[in-house]
């Protein structure tokens, strides 16, 4: 990686200095440091969910020798108008807690709407790396947008070279939809393995924040967050595979310890992720879902889809609570007193869209929306994914209600977790495919991660004729062309997951018109 996304040449930074005594910030200073000091912005900065007036800005130091656990470190950051850093707008000085992990999380305002920014941190006599960062644009604003999406990232199944395609296509936006990390390793000495995890499963504080460092060392994750501001949300592998609310995906974990886990790893996800001060954790609570206004061209409406679930559906006589393949008859799956979303987020989310003036409603969340009959892989027999939205039909049935009801302009799902490429058309009585279509949804594959058997999700689609795409043979992201008249949609593949020099291509390209719910090939 050069300097083709903006990044600082580490070569060249200056350095400062400043070590405190005892407890006491450590404080800048112009005096040069010795020789020889550890560089402690090695896990690279982002910056995130952009305003008209600013962003947040992220870093995070790397446990370097003296940063001791409880130590608090003085942080001073800018914000300039240009590349070379030369048109300052704003600084500030802040503290990286070691309660945090040592992440800094600034709250940036008071800049001018719907332009590029570049900011820099400085501490303990470092200078980080410079990140480009982007407001969102002024309120009536309709000018056209790009974005990216992305999921599911297995450090030890490849390289991220879909990240690092992405980053060279500077959007104004990109989003992380969930499987960011993953919690669990491959056996040692799996040939799968191309890196191996540095810990084998994350399972509590330290274990999530030592993952988290590794993922976030990597050059291309790196230079995605320097190339663009990004919104996160989380899918399963954040806390661990499977989960649901306090609901451990393993028989005999109780709820309570299974709670423990999740407020680890929540608060790893906060310490890692540039988020606003509204993202907090509290114990095993996060606020992750939420709004955020592009001009007047979209309102993106960002889910979360394990915090507040109903237990998981169907669960296995053995008691394990694994996603699996249910029958139809299974009476949980549309049992209307569960939830996916949690009542509250499926209030919020319903006022969220009867409130909406933009052009474009986008739900930016971490599934496959569409309706699915599949055949378990042992028996064939024909039935439905239960850790998706299959498994709480009758949230899914109350959501494309509210967006019929709602009139909410042209809804636009996006998702991922499948490691897959779908394009469907949701319909508004799921269970109808002669019902009309409401919205449309696009489903990005994985960065890396193992995408399911082509062929037999090929003989399904049949069954299942709102699907108007489906390949899962490839790794990448998606590209999105938004303004007033169209979304154009790439579907966007790399070569090969273990080459790090992996090229990209256009596997596939769809347009959604304006006014039109539904997809079309071009
Ligand atoms: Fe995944
Ligand atoms: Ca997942």
């Amino acid at each position: 990686m050069g300097n083709e996304f903006g990044l600082a040449d580490p070569g060249r930074r200056r350095i400062l200095t400043g070590m405190a005594v005892g407890g006491a910030l450590a404080l800048l200073s112009p005096c040069a440091r010795a020789a020889g000091a550890e560089y402690p912005f090695t896990l690279g900065v982002a910056s995130g969910d952009p305003l008209p007036d600013g962003f947040v800005i992220w870093t995070r130091l790397a446990p370097v020798s003296g940063l001791a656990p409880g130590r608090k470190v003085a942080v001073r950051w800018s914000v300039a108008k240009d590349e070379a850093m030369r048109q300052v707008v704003q600084r500030g000085d802040g503290v990286a807690h070691g309660g945090f992990a040592h992440s800094v999380h600034v709250e940036v305002s008071g800049l001018e709407p719907g332009r590029p920014y570049w900011y820099r941190f400085e501490a303990l006599g470092a200078q980080s790396p410079i990140g480009r960062s982007r407001t969102a644009p002024a309120a009536g604003s309709l000018a056209p947008a790009r974005f990216g999406f992305a999921s599911c990232s297995h450090l030890e199944l490849g390289y991220f070279s879909a990240y690092r395609h992405l980053a060279a296509e500077q959007v104004d936006l990109v989003f992380f939809l969930g499987d960011y990390i993953y919690e669990n390793s491959f056996a040692p000495g799996s040939p799968k393995i191309v890196r191996a995890h540095s810990v084998s499963e994350a399972s509590d504080l330290a274990g999530y924040r030592s993952r988290y460092a590794q993922y976030k060392s990597d050059p291309d994750l790196q230079a995605l967050h320097a190339s663009a501001p990004c919104v996160a949300t989380w899918d399963d592998h954040e806390v661990q595979n499977d989960y649901a609310n306090r609901w451990s995906q393993d028989a005999g974990v109780s709820p309570q310890a299974f709670l423990q886990r999740r407020a680890g790893a929540y608060q790893a996800f906060y310490e890692h992720m540039p988020l606003r001060r509204s993202s907090l954790p509290r114990g095993p609570n996060m606020r992750v879902y939420r709004r955020l206004d592009f001009g007047q061209l979209a309102r993106f409406h960002v889910l979360d889809g394990r915090q507040y679930r109903s237990e998981q559906p169907c669960i296995l006589a053995n008691g394990s609570h694994r996603g699996h393949i249910a029958a139809p008859e299974c009476a949980d799956l549309l049992d209307p007193r569960r939830t996916l979303l949690g009542w509250e987020q499926e209030a919020w989310l319903r006022d969220g869209l009867a409130r909406s003036a933009s052009r474009w409603n986008i739900i930016a969340q971490d599934l496959l929306v569409a309706p699915l009959l599949q055949r378990a892989p042992d028996t064939q027999a024909l039935g439905h994914w239960t850790d998706g939205w299959d498994g709480y039909g009758a949230t899914r049935q109350r959501m494309l209600n509210a967006i019929d009801q709602t009139q909410a302009r042209n809804p636009v799902f996006w998702g991922g977790d499948i490691h897959s490429f779908w394009t469907t058309d949701l319909h508004v009585d799921s269970q109808n495919p002669a019902s009309k279509v409401v919205a449309t949804e696009f489903v990005g594959t994985s960065v890396t991660s193992d995408g399911p058997p082509y062929d037999a999700f090929k003989a399904i689609l049949p069954l299942n004729p709102h699907v108007k795409f489906f390949d899962s043979r490839q790794r990448g992201y998606v590209s999105v062309t938004l303004s007033e008249r169209e979304m154009e949609t790439r579907f966007q593949v790399i070569s090969e997951r273990r080459d790090p020099q992996a090229t990209v291509s256009t596997l596939s390209r769809f347009v959604v018109e304006a006014g039109r719910a539904g997809a079309q090939q071009v």
